[in-house]
């Protein structure tokens, strides 16, 4: 495995020994639980024995996690992908590991991390139900108390490690109160335990890709949890799934390095070896193109999944980077895969290589800890949020030398508002400025001085009198522009017109 310059000694280390053990052990005993389809103890066991579960938790606990962190999980994640028995290892850390961590107390710590960094307790994460997926504030499933205890109903779906697992970090709804609903303080945090009572394996699903782990639905009917199992107060539920979901997504982005380079390794096989028209297949330039492609989108998203691991153990928070880099990651792994089965022509459909295996799973990767269009959009929120000052685009006047506008550069003294009239010139220039564009209410304060009732007024003085259009959501209003009425309210005709030097005068009417 290539390093990272950041990376230290003991994250080095591991990735040496995983990528050792990988080659040597994992791969064979990965493979055979993936054509039979079967729940591979034996590897469970070997991380086990290499502390390989114990990468999120504290030393103090018998883990690693001052050493390895983020990162080394997402190392561990990348290397044992490569056999194809990531899901186990990864549920662990994403799905209990993590939560614990950061939201559990003291005596929940004490009781559950010691044999989960030792491999005897895998975790499993529980947040889909039949009918919330995407939308996943819409959880149904109850969670009601009754003294030391909490009654749970519900059902929940799609559960990965499923039935193999034995702590189920769960999210049910404590509240059905609007305001909480509106505050998503609706939902709590809870480790469900193999074996409460009235908790049991529903389904356990046949899908495409994902062979040799479980994937499967949980029936809650009337089952009983004790108090001392629900993670930080009721309500914080959402708050704990928001967390946990960054590190899953890292920890989801991760495994597709590794089934990248498996695509990559197997490919370049084939154009090495496969000889037509009398020389080797990867002679040729559009196959070299392809494995080109693979390769720099192997390196962009390890990029990003490492740069992403190293914010996180700096303790920042991730959303963003979490979501970019699993996106990255998923869609690159399905272009990658397919264009490897496509160098090794009827070989990579062959059951006896692992890349049609890898086919597969890539297309779940495209949909498991939320799919590429919910990052998307995720991205789009968070990074307009975050990028705002960035995304701030200079004031601008029209010059009059170049009768075109300009950027200001220093921000204008703002005039204070004296009538409706200085707000449709501020209106009126915008119309020269950025034409066809609304202006919100930041952008009218930029230029004027003047309280947020004062410009609510004046605009709705200007829309009655026909001068002003306004687009309204339900926070008030939103965006304003000048309408015809308003442009020959504000100035002559002339003041609107731009003729370039360039123009003929004479075609000018
Ligand atoms: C292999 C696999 C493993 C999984 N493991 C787990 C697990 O361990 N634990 C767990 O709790 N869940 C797990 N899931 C469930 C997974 O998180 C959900 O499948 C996923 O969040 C999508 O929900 P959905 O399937 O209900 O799709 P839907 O929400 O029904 O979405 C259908 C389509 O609509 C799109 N869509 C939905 N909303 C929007 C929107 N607002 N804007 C644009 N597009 C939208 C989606 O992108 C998708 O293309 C797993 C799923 C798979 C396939």
């Amino acid at each position: 495995m290539e390093t990272f310059p950041w990376w230290s000694e003991s994250q080095i280390q591991l990735a040496n020994d995983a990528k050792k053990i990988v080659d040597e052990v994992l791969i064979p005993i990965g493979t055979r639980s993936a054509l039979e389809n079967t729940f591979s103890r034996e590897a469970v066991k070997l991380m086990a024995g290499q502390g390989w579960f114990g990468a999120l938790v504290p030393k103090k606990y018998g883990g690693h996690f001052e050493q390895w962190g983020v990162t080394g999980a997402a190392i561990l994640n990348e290397e044992v992908a490569r056999a194809g028995v990531a899901g186990p290892l990864g549920t662990t850390m994403f799905g209990s590991a993590a939560q614990l961590l950061h939201s559990g107390n003291d005596a929940q710590k004490d009781k559950w991390l010691p044999s989960m960094a030792h491999g005897e307790l895998l975790g499993c994460i529980t947040m889909t139900e039949p009918y919330a997926g995407s939308d996943i504030a819409s959880i149904e499933s109850t969670a009601v108390r009754e003294g030391d205890h909490y009654v749970i109903n519900g059902k929940k779906r799609f559960q990965t490690t499923v039935a193999a697992a034995d702590l189920y970090l769960c999210y049910f709804q404590t509240s059905n109160k609007p305001e909480d609903r509106a505050a998503y303080r609706h939902l709590s945090a809870f480790v469900v335990e193999k074996g409460a009572p009235g908790f049991h394996v529903e389904k356990i699903n046949d899908m495409i890709g994902m062979f040799g782990n479980y994937n499967g639905n949980l029936s809650f009917d009337d089952a009983r949890v004790p108090v001392f199992n629900r993670l930080g107060q009721e309500g914080d539920g959402w708050k704990i799934m928001m967390g946990g979901l960054n590190v899953e997504r890292i920890l989801n982005g991760a495994p597709v390095l590794g089934a990248m380079r498996e695509c990559i390794r197997y490919a370049q096989q084939h154009l090495e070896r496969r000889l037509q028209f009398g020389r080797p297949v990867g002679d040729i330039a559009t196959n070299q193109f392809k494995i080109s492609d693979m390769i720099s989108k192997l390196y962009l998203s390890r990029l990003m999944v490492y740069y992403a691991s190293y914010c996180a153990d700096l303790g920042r928070d991730v959303p963003i980077e979490a979501a970019v880099s699993k996106l990255f990651a998923a869609d690159s792994l399905m272009e990658t895969v397919l264009e490897a089965i496509q160098c090794m022509g009827g070989n990579g459909v062959l059951k006896m290589y692992p890349v049609q295996r890898i086919m597969q799973d890539a297309k779940l990767s495209q949909i498991a800890a939320g799919t590429s269009e919910v990052l998307k959009l995720l991205i789009y929120r968070q990074g307009t949020k975050r990028m705002k000052e960035d995304l701030k685009v200079p004031q601008r006047i029209i010059d009059e030398d170049l009768n075109v506008p300009l950027p200001l550069g220093k921000p204008p003294v703002k005039m204070t508002v004296k009538s409706e009239m200085d707000v449709l010139n501020v209106l009126a220039e915008n119309y020269l400025v950025n034409p066809g564009l609304h202006m919100n209410m930041d952008d009218i304060r930029e230029w004027i001085e003047v309280s947020d009732a004062d410009l609510a007024t004046c605009l709705e003085g200007l829309e009655a009198k026909g001068n002003a259009g306004l687009y309204r959501t339900r926070h008030g209003i939103a965006l304003a522009r000048i309408t015809l009425s308003g442009l020959q309210a504000a100035h002559p005709p002339e003041y609107y017109r731009h003729i370039p030097k360039w123009a003929d005068p004479k075609d000018m009417f």
